[in-house]
Parts: structure tokens; C-alpha cells; sequence
């Protein structure tokens, strides 16, 4: 495997620029204790050290940035160590993948409910640092909400173990402190890497359900059209199992597609309480999957001239920007304009739920967007579209989930990650908790 797979993996995210000198070693554990001797050989030379998963994270996190680093794989980490069917549970290392945690569990009727897109190459390790939901997290919740207890090493060496009760290790004032502190499994959720290398998860896993799914297609004459529709699916506590937006698409993917619209999939016996909530034709299965394919494939497809480039990847409209939504959206393409970028395509999960940096869940749509990338912006540029973009989100209440908020402009999870690193010290990821963390990433765009 090249340096640059490693620094940068199935990284969708705009930051592969490096310098790969700085990296000092990479290292492809099997067990903790080989992890603990890779932590060992970083903290003998003074040098952080990024655990890395799929790769396929969005924030930059998963590069290290700019720190003399040793990069630590989960590739080799991908065993599912016991199944307890009775209890509800697996223990996995946190290389697995939920495609092969879910393959292994098929013949037992059981499944692991958070996959994400990503779901081939994302790790369960680099999810719960993510805190990585699904499309169908507005029923079964994202990694915190499926995570039972994780395993964990530090920079020091020392091992702890978080569950819902708190925080154990055979260091016992280490555990004292970090129970004093109420640490949790929402503060491992959306750490990015932060605070130590996770080693083993317990994710619960719950039987496969069995009931009849119809799918839908809605479609809307306005995204306020379409917010107010989510807010009343959440209101009502909708049971859509399947449910994705598109809200924009650019003529040369368009296709048939007549955006903004829902494509769900929902119990039949539902199907009539709908809609009253919403006008929906109803669609075959072969419909369904072709549509499902085609929103799965925006992201993958190219307008005829130039590329397309995700700048910013998740707004998170949820609350009274949900029921504005057709404002937040203009806002945001005329400033995407105003910066020389196109607009492409917007489409999310929705309705979904996320959680704040100050752990209380969001529900609404997560909307990515993608951009045809001007051929003349320099790095700088680009980054600062991002950073506008930022604060404009801010001042609309439009809040995505802290990893695409970035730990660093999310003052809540930023501060609760220095406070817990004041504890278990620092050695992990230290470039997103630096004061020119923007100006790194700048740098890598
Ligand atoms: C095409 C595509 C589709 C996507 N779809 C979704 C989606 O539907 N929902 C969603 O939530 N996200 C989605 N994502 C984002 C991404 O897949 C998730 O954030 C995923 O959780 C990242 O997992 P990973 O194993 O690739 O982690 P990485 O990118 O390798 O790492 C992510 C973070 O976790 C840390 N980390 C990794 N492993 C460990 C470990 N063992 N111990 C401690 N820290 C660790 C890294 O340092 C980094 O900070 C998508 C990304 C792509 C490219």
C-alpha cells in the first residue's frame, strides 16, 4: 500500500494535499497489544498519532494534518470477536465494516441498524468518531444510540473501557477522574480521533424486522414545500424506514428526476396516515431501486464540463430552518455563486436525526451539496467559500452534526473534548484542537 492510500484512503473530503514527510511511521495492527506498541514507538519519538479507519471521513480529520504523526490502520483490525444473539449484541474490532458485521450476521436474522452510505469501506471505529448515521437513522439512531460500550487506548498506554454506566480502568484515579467528569459514549461520538485509539465495540444488534415495506416518491413545488412535510413527519413521529431527499439537481444529471422530492419507504399499514401528510405515488420495487440508485450515484457523476467537488457536506436543517428551507437554500447557492461555485446537486437523509455538539438530537434533513468546482480558485479561495459558508449556516440556525460543523467552529464539543483531554492527556489528533487548525487545512485543500 502507497504512503498517500494511507494519509488519505477513500477520503471523499476536499483535503488530500500533504506533506507526507511528516509522517513518520504507519503501522497495521491485529490486537490491542500491537497497538499499544505502535502508541509506544510515537510517544518515545514526541510524535502524535492518527488513527485511521476507511479513510472515508469528511472533515480532514483522518489525515493529521500537519503534525509529525505516526498513522495507526484499523485495516487489519476487522474481526467480530462473539455474537450474543439472546443479549443483543456483538463484539467487533473496530476495523469492521457494517456490510461484513451484518454479512456475518445474516444467517442469524439479526442486524446492525447504522449504515451510512459509506457502509463497505467506513469502519466502526472511525463511525463512532464520526457518529455516523444512516438513512434510516430517524428510526434507529446514530452510532451512539447503537453503541453498547468501546475499548479504548490512550497515549500513555493506559486502557479504558466506556459503557452506559461510565468509564472503567485498571487505573483507578483515571477512572475516578473521568467519572467525576461524566464521561460518556456521546463523548467518544463525534471525537475524531482525539482522545485515544479505539480497540473493541459492543454494538447492539436487534432481529431483522419483518414487515411489509411499500416505497413512494413525493414531489414538491418548493423546498419550504418540503420542509414543512418532514416537520410534520417528525411531529407525528412518521415510521419511514427508508427516507431520501433530493433538492436540487443540476440539467446534466437531472434526468427525469423532477427535484425538490422525497423517496421513502414505509410500512403498507401507514401508507394512508401519509397522506394526510403528504401527496405520494406510489412505486413498484423495480421503481424504487432505480431511484434509490440514481440518488446513490449524484455524488459519483460529473457535469459535462468540470468536476464536481463536495465544498461544505452537510447542512443540518432542522427546527424553524426546516419550515425556511427554501430561503436557507437560496442563500446558500448565491453564495456559492458569489464565490464562482455552481451548484450541482443537494440531496440528504430526511427526515433524520443528529445530534448537536451539545449531545441534544437534531431532527430534520442532513443535505449534502456538491458544487462544479471553478478551475481558477486558488486553495485559499476555496477555503474561505468554506469558512463563509460556515458562518452564514450559523447565523441561519442551519446545524449539521459536529462532524461537518468541524469540532473546531462547534465551541461546545471542542470545549468538552479540551476538558477531557485535560485529563487523559493529548498525543492524539492535537493539529483539530490547534488555534491555526483552519489555516492547516487551508493548506490541504
Ligand atoms: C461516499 C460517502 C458516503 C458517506 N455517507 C455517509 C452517511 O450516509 N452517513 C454518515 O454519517 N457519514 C457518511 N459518510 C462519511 C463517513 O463515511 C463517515 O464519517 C464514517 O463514519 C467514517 O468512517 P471511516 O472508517 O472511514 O473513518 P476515517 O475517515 O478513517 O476516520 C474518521 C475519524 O475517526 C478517527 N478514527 C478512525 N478509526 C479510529 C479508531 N479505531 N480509534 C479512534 N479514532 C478513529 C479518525 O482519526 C478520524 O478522525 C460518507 C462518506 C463518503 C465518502
Amino acid at each position: 500500500m502507497k504512503l498517500r492510500d494511507i494519509a488519505i484512503g477513500a477520503n471523499a473530503s476536499i483535503y488530500y494535499r500533504m506533506d507526507f514527510t511528516k509522517i513518520k511511521g504507519v503501522f497495521y495492527p491485529r490486537t490491542e497489544d500491537e497497538v499499544l506498541g505502535a502508541i509506544a514507538t510515537a510517544r518515545e519519538k514526541g510524535y502524535d498519532v492518527t488513527p485511521k479507519g476507511g479513510g472515508s471521513g469528511l472533515s480532514g480529520a483522518c489525515t493529521g494534518g500537519d503534525r509529525d504523526r505516526v498513522m495507526i490502520s484499523s485495516l487489519r483490525m476487522r474481526e467480530i470477536l462473539s455474537v450474543s444473539k439472546d443479549q443483543g449484541f456483538v463484539d467487533v474490532q473496530p476495523g469492521a465494516t457494517p456490510d461484513e458485521i451484518n454479512a456475518l450476521l445474516a444467517s442469524s436474522k439479526m442486524k446492525f441498524y447504522v449504515t451510512p452510505s459509506s457502509r463497505d469501506v467506513a469502519t466502526v471505529g472511525g463511525m463512532v468518531n464520526t457518529d455516523a448515521g444512516g438513512n434510516d437513522a430517524w428510526v434507529n439512531g446514530t452510532m451512539r444510540d447503537n453503541v453498547v460500550r468501546i475499548k479504548m487506548v490512550l497515549y500513555d498506554g493506559r486502557r479504558i473501557s466506556i459503557d452506559r454506566d461510565g468509564v472503567r480502568s485498571g487505573d483507578s484515579e483515571l477512572e475516578a477522574a473521568l467519572n467525576g467528569a461524566n464521561m460518556g459514549i456521546h463523548d467518544l461520538s463525534g471525537a475524531h480521533g482525539t482522545l485515544g485509539f479505539v480497540t473493541e465495540l459492543r454494538l447492539a444488534i436487534r432481529p431483522i424486522t419483518r414487515e411489509t415495506l411499500v416505497g413512494g416518491l413525493a414531489e414538491y413545488n418548493s423546498c419550504d414545500e418540503l420542509g414543512r412535510v418532514l416537520f410534520r413527519m417528525i411531529e407525528s413521529k412518521s415510521p419511514i424506514r427508508y427516507g431520501e431527499a433530493v433538492v436540487s439537481a443540476h440539467p446534466d444529471v437531472r434526468g427525469d428526476l423532477k427535484p425538490p422530492m422525497l423517496i421513502l419507504e414505509y410500512p403498507e399499514s401507514y401508507e394512508s396516515e401519509l397522506r394526510q401528510i403528504t401527496d405520494i405515488r406510489k412505486l413498484s420495487d423495480s421503481e424504487l431501486a432505480t431511484l434509490k440508485d440514481i440518488r446513490l450515484k449524484l455524488p459519483k457523476r460529473n457535469p459535462k464540463t468540470g468536476l464536481q467537488m463536495a465544498l461544505f457536506e452537510d447542512y443540518g436543517f432542522f427546527g424553524k430552518s426546516l419550515t425556511k428551507m427554501q430561503r436557507g437554500v437560496d442563500k446558500i447557492d448565491s453564495l456559492l455563486e458569489k464565490h464562482g461555485f455552481t451548484p450541482f446537486a443537494k440531496y440528504g437523509h430526511a427526515p433524520s436525526k443528529w445530534y448537536l455538539g451539545d449531545n441534544t438530537p437534531a431532527y430534520g434533513i442532513i443535505m449534502h451539496s456538491r458544487e462544479i468546482r471553478p478551475e481558477t480558485k486558488t486553495k485559499a479561495q476555496i477555503f474561505e467559500a468554506v469558512l463563509d459558508i460556515v458562518r452564514m449556516c450559523e447565523r441561519m440556525g442551519i446545524t449539521p452534526k459536529p462532524e461537518h460543523k468541524w469540532p473546531y467552529s462547534d465551541k461546545i464539543k471542542l470545549a468538552r473534548l479540551q476538558e477531557l483531554r485535560g485529563i487523559i492527556g493529548g498525543g492524539f489528533n492535537a493539529f483539530l484542537l490547534q488555534p491555526n487548525c483552519n489555516e492547516v487545512l487551508s493548506s490541504m485543500v
